[in-house]
């Protein structure tokens, strides 16, 4: 009897609730979840992200197979699905393009540069790999895809050799998430599992990462830090491994998903109004009022570029 009454009693302040509510349609309920997915896409959808893709772009040309895969090239299928993301403008550059499509003008427009690259790294020029390198550590972003990690500006900017174990197999690829406290693994599962990857496997010789976000597992039995953030210089850097030419790999909207999340977190949202780079600054006159010394300095000799223009 006793149960009786709280069904009833339940029932009655169930209805008092919802009238309070302003008698919301189960309908309208429904849509609470799409509103919120809306706002959670980036804390400030409105913001505008630079975004050049650069492939080296010749396995799609030279091999026929690849080329069925990548019909537009790897830049391209990337490119069509960024230039849906909100905010982002997008350009591409490839290795045949005057500088490789990587003039002062474009770097400087640039605030996250993507790096697909595999069979013609020693191609790229030293001069624009110097130029990457300062646009990185003044606070342009940096998201390094699979191959790319034996390129000249990956490894410029890691300091090691980069180099790690491979087998092609298309074997079976478990990406766990390590870091889920990270916008970069936001609105994916607890894995990302690709049906036929190429495998990469430890040791891979890259210096301590700051954030592991992703460790792969591989069919074969290997284990690989699949993706890895590190910071250098005011530039935030990147790197996700899957993307083999030979598998539809930036067709899966997982992977490319992850590649958006990247570029969002890699854009500079840091102090702009501290020095430039590889500035060592003479400071003439300081900010308070210095107290009599009495103690007299040597005056040394200085580099002209140590010097206060
Ligand atoms: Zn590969």
């Amino acid at each position: 009897m006793k149960m009786l009454l709280f069904f009833f009693l339940s029932i009655f302040l169930m209805g008092a609730v919802m009238m309070a509510c302003g008698g919301k349609s189960g309908n309208q309920q429904s849509k609470a979840p799409e509103e919120s997915h809306s706002a959670t896409h980036g804390e400030t959808p409105q913001e505008v992200i630079r975004v050049t893709i650069f492939n080296e772009y010749i396995h799609e040309r030279e091999n026929e197979f690849v080329r069925k895969i990548y019909p537009q090239g790897i830049h391209g299928a990337i490119a069509s699905y960024m230039k849906n993301e909100p905010g982002f403008i997008v350009r591409t550059a490839t290795l045949d393009e005057p500088e490789h499509g990587l003039t002062e003008e474009v770097l400087n427009s640039t605030d996250v540069l993507m790096w697909w690259g595999h069979a013609a790294h020693d191609k790229v020029k030293d001069e624009i790999v110097d130029r990457i390198q300062k646009r990185v550590l003044d606070g342009m972003g940096l998201v390094v895809m699979h191959s790319g990690h034996y390129s000249k500006i990956f490894k410029r900017l890691m300091g090691t050799s980069c180099g790690l174990c491979w087998r092609e197999a298309a074997e079976r690829e478990r990406l766990w998430v390590v870091n889920p406290y990270h916008p970069i693994t936001q609105g994916i599962g607890p894995y990302i599992e690709i049906p036929n990857d190429e495998m990469y496997g430890e040791r891979f010789d890259i210096p301590e990462p700051e954030e592991l976000l992703f460790i792969s597992w591989f069919e074969g039995g290997e284990v690989f830090r699949s993706g890895a953030t590190w910071h250098r210089g005011k530039g935030k850097i990147f790197y996700f491994s899957p993307g083999h030419e030979t598998y539809p790999i930036f067709h899966n909207m997982e992977v490319l998903k992850v590649l958006a999340n990247g570029v969002r977190w890699a854009k500079f949202h840091g102090n702009d109004q501290t020095t430039g780079i590889g500035g060592c600054y003479q400071v003439k006159e300081p900010l308070e009022k210095l107290s009599e010394k009495d103690y007299k300095t040597g005056v040394l000799e200085h580099p002209e570029e140590f010097m206060q223009k």
